[in-house]
């Protein structure tokens, strides 16, 4: 589902990867994390590697990584280390320039850099740097996090330096990969964690690698093990030949992985702080059946909206003991950014018709979907649709994750004004289903397992309607 309609998209995935053997090219296995983390952004695919020259090689452009890298191009990359990255946006706003790698070179340092994050304090960093002269050709986060540190740079003639800095001043949501021309990487984590950001190592007879990624399927892919986080607030270099060294720069006693990640973004084969994507998904549908209504088993079944809805329609179903059928198949060529159902989705009629079907999904957006879903599955003969979401209703904005920034799309968030009863039931009438309920926030965060202050939730979270403060505000 995508955000064009009624679905938010996570917005950048980043890969890093470094090997100690400087005859090795990287580019291949950067592709394939790249691959792997597909799904976190469709609209721009670059790589960057620096090899033992140090020339820093950068390519991107428009498109998915199997159409922007052709075997060609990967052949012509060299160097034992390198970056990668993906990235969603409009087709409408979107400037190949912001693209990323982001390459740059002045009289005094030469870096690439992948950014993952959205800056809150833009508008005042830019300025302060506008006063100091500093130029500007875009509005991206990317750029400004460049000029940063390139300005810092100047003073202390230190990568670790300029990024402690950094680290200080920028707030918001991000994670980093910087790529020098001596091959040197640098990662770096916000302080809050709200971005997942891992890393791993693959061992060869003659060859390490250590490899970063936004998420640790991308690790799987690239044949490594997953060694565990990047911490909030810590800044990680690895030299191919020094190996790895670890900076703890901000520790705050309140951590924030964005619940969505659970619930959405992130594979279901991917571990996040330790804990499996695809557990949390199915510990949501159980949770979800827990005193549910009652339905005849024989005339019932549990369809996942695919794929997102799978994992938690199967705990449903588990929780539930009513039959799981696969209800809606999928086309599975036609990517996020194309999002109507009609063309996405089918009915399967045998499965469907006559019966009463439990509709799982992982979350409800502007409930447009999901109108159409149920409209298609009524066609097909199914005789009532009773729908579960497993994240709760999303009240609140979020700025960090800035195509969920439109309140004017949230459903939830135009009834918030209503006690929760009555909102759910205006929205189940809105979506034409027979009976609709959400997850509880209790239960969201008993399924990911993390202690309440460790995970964000501010964007499903009640009490923020009646502060109307800024989400982001509520966690720095
Ligand atoms: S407010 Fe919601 S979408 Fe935004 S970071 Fe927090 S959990 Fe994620």
């Amino acid at each position: 589902m995508s955000f064009n309609h009624n679905k938010i998209e996570e917005h950048c995935g980043i890969i890093g990867i470094s090997c100690n053997d400087f005859s090795y090219s990287v580019a291949n296995s950067i592709y394939t994390g790249l691959m792997a983390i597909q799904h976190r952004g469709q609209l721009f695919s670059g790589i960057s590697t620096t090899n033992s020259d140090g020339k820093i090689t950068t390519y991107k452009d428009f498109g998915l990584v199997s159409n922007v890298f052709k075997v060609k191009k990967i052949k012509f990359f060299s160097g034992n280390v390198g970056i990668g990255h993906v990235a969603y946006g409009s087709l409408e706003n979107s400037n190949i320039d912001n693209a990323q790698p982001y390459y740059h070179k002045s009289d005094l340092v030469e870096f690439s850099l992948a950014l993952n994050g959205t800056i809150t304090n833009f508008n005042e960093i830019k300025e302060r740097l506008i006063n100091m002269g500093k130029v500007f050709i875009s509005n991206s986060d990317v750029e400004l996090i460049v000029t940063m540190i390139e300005t810092f740079f100047r003073s202390s003639e230190s990568m670790l330096e300029a990024l402690k800095l950094l680290m200080n001043i920028v707030k918001g949501a991000f994670c980093l990969v910087l790529l020098t021309n001596e091959g040197e990487l640098y990662v770096m984590r916000d302080p809050i964690g709200y971005k997942p950001l891992c890393y791993g190592i693959r061992e060869e007879e003659n060859r390490k690698f250590f490899i970063v990624s936004s998420e640790s399927c991308a690790i799987d892919a690239m044949e490594g093990i997953l060694k565990g986080d990047i911490k909030p607030g810590e800044i990680v270099n690895f030299h191919p030949l020094k190996g790895l060294k670890k900076y703890q720069i901000l520790s705050r006693k309140r951590h924030g992985i964005c619940q969505y990640e659970f619930v959405y973004f992130a594979r279901p084969d991917s571990i996040i702080n330790g804990i499996s994507v695809a557990d949390v998904r199915y510990r949501l549908g159980i949770n979800l059946a827990q005193s549910d209504l009652k339905f005849n088993p024989d005339n019932t079944i549990v369809v996942p909206v695919p794929d997102s809805g799978r994992s938690a329609a199967m705990g449903y179903a588990w929780g539930s003991k009513i039959p799981y059928q696969e209800g809606l198949m999928k086309n599975r060529y036609l990517w996020q950014i194309k999002s109507d159902p009609n063309e996405k989705l089918n009915p399967v009629k045998p499965i469907v018709e006559g019966k009463e079907v439990i509709l799982v999904d992982d979350s409800m957006i502007s409930g447009v979907t999901m109108k159409k879903i149920i409209l298609m599955l009524r066609k097909a003969g199914a005789v009532a649709i009773h729908v579960r979401i497993a994240c709760p209703p999303i009240v609140n904005s979020c700025q960090i994750n800035s195509s969920f920034s439109n309140k004017e799309l949230l459903i939830a968030y135009q009834k918030r004004k209503l006690n929760r009863k009555d909102l759910v039931d205006e929205i189940c009438n809105d979506i034409q289903a027979n009976s609709l309920k959400f997850q509880t926030n209790e239960n969201l965060i008993k399924s990911i397992g993390l202690k309440k202050n460790f995970v964000c939730y501010a964007c499903v979270e009640d009490k923020i309607l009646k502060k109307e403060k800024k989400v982001i505000e509520l966690i720095q």
